[in-house]
């Protein structure tokens, strides 16, 4: 594919000197989430303790690979039936066609540290009050610790009409549900820019992983109509089901002036409530419950997000507050720890936290995750604090990206001197295309 940079220049030799020597200080894996972890330098702590960790997507990897090395003589589980490991971070780049799929497309079993024991099943259910969790297959396994880290689960159902199986047919589109979803969602997106039309994009008012996907979809679709020349054809509208389009308000500010300038129309308070993928027709819904059905030529939907049934459903979810309805896990924001059980923890995700859903998010908490382990095996005090980092490169357009980071209060969190907070830069999109995967799978190895 040719590439065509936008206005910001790629870097001259001694400032792409400068550059590289700031984030190889940094090492690889801080690329990823841009701070430096906690280093394994200490001696594992002798433990015979069973740790399970249900979940062996990033969170759950990247922790067991961590206690492999911080605890001396623990037997360690892992719980899930998928095989595959996705690298998520790449569907963005997929879904554009920036890359091709195998970019994103590694084995669950080359990652998890050896002598881990895998059960390939799904957990059904959560026994916190007796240490048990329960798998699909109805095996009862006890633990001594628990580490949650479920990830989200995709509620299509609340979209009438809506058909996952039918992405990349009838202008449908959405980056989110798989690997396949995102080669089919650059199927309808270049079939589209062919021609033009009125594209639609949408967003939920649930908590989402990576809230910036919807953005970078809206930006790179924008861009793949101008680089065809069918931009003066074309509408591109943008309806989010809140009241603004990202949750952090310096960031949200940038991205609608950005959209003004660019000439994406932004209609707030209207959810996805229905779809007729036959006849390009997406039925959108106020709070009020008023319903407004909306044409279109090509549509990315983006699904509300829950917790997988077996947390909702379980002890272990939030019972009030914000994060109930999602049946979130119910942590501590700062410890990571559950508020109810002790011997409970949540990675990634799963957790129901103010913010957090990306795998910058899982690069930070990770070692903080695996140390409080530890200190609780230990019967010690939990030392550390997470302060809620997220992170991840908003692409802008192809060659051009901006790096967004802010942590739980919502405040911007800039680590690297060289790219300002707020400005598209070439070395964002580099770090995009580039840093972020071999970063991701250092976090995942455990090894920052
Ligand atoms: C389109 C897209 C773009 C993204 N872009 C970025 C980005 O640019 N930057 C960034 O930092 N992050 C990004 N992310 C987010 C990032 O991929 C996630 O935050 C990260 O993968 C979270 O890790 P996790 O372990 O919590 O969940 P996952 O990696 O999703 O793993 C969850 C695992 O739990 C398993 N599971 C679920 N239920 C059960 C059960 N009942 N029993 C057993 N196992 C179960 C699943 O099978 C899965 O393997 C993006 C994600 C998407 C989808």
């Amino acid at each position: 594919m040719e590439h065509t940079p936008g206005t910001d220049r790629p870097p001259t030799r001694a400032s792409r000197r400068e550059w590289l020597k700031t984030v190889g200080g940094l090492g690889a894996g801080s690329a990823l989430g841009l701070h430096a972890s906690q280093p394994l330098a200490q001696a594992a702590t002798p433990s015979k303790a069973h740790i399970v960790i249900v979940g062996s997507g990033l969170g759950g990897i990247a922790v067991a690979n961590r206690l492999r090395k911080q605890l001396d003589g623990a037997r360690i589980t892992l719980i899930d039936k998928k095989e595959i490991h996705n690298y998520q971070p790449g569907y963005t780049l997929v879904a554009t066609g920036v890359w091709p799929v195998g970019k994103v497309i590694d084995h669950n079993a080359d990652f998890q540290p050896s002598g881990a024991e895998w059960i390939k099943d799904m957990v059904a259910a959560f026994e916190p009050a007796n240490n048990t969790v329960v798998t699909a297959g109805g095996q009862r396994v006890n633990y001594d610790v628990l580490v949650v880290a479920t990830g989200t689960h995709q509620d299509w159902a609340r979209i009438e009409g809506m058909d996952v199986g039918a992405i990349g047919t009838n202008g449908l589109a959405s980056v989110y549900p798989s690997s396949d979803a995102a080669v089919a969602t650059w199927a309808a997106m270049d079939a589209f820019r062919q021609k033009g039309g009125k594209a639609v994009m949408t967003l939920p008012a649930t908590p989402l992983k990576c809230a910036g996907a919807p953005l970078k979809m809206t930006f790179m679709l924008r861009d793949r109509l101008a680089q065809a020349g069918t931009l003066g054809k074309s509408e591109v509208h943008f309806h989010s089901a809140l009241g603004n389009v990202f949750g952090v308000k310096p960031i949200n500010d940038n991205v609608l002036e950005r959209w003004k300038n660019l000439g994406i129309q932004v209609h707030t308070n209207e959810a996805l409530a229905a779809l007729d993928i036959g006849k390009r027709i997406a039925t959108f819904a106020s709070p009020e419950g008023e319903r407004t059905e909306v044409p279109y030529d090509f549509i990315h939907v983006v699904p509300p997000m829950r917790a997988p049934d077996a947390v909702k459903h379980s002890d272990l979810a939030w019972r009030e507050g914000p994060m109930a309805a999602g049946g979130w896990l119910e942590v501590d924001p700062k410890t990571l720890q559950h508020k109810r059980f002790p011997n409970v923890f949540g990675i990634g995700d799963i957790n129901g936290t103010p913010r957090g859903k990306t795998a910058a998010t899982v690069k930070k908490s990770a070692p903080i995750v695996a140390q409080h382990v530890v200190d609780f095996l230990a019967g010690r005090a939990l030392g550390q604090v997470f302060d809620g980092y997220t992170s991840c490169p908003l692409i802008i357009r192809e060659g051009s990206a901006m790096l967004i980071e802010f942590d739980y209060a919502g405040k911007l969190t800039p680590s690297l001197p060289m790219i300002e907070p707020l400005q598209e830069s070439f070395f964002a999109w580099l770090m995009k295309v580039r840093m972020l995967k071999p970063a991701y799978l250092a976090v995942l190895k455990g090894r920052v």
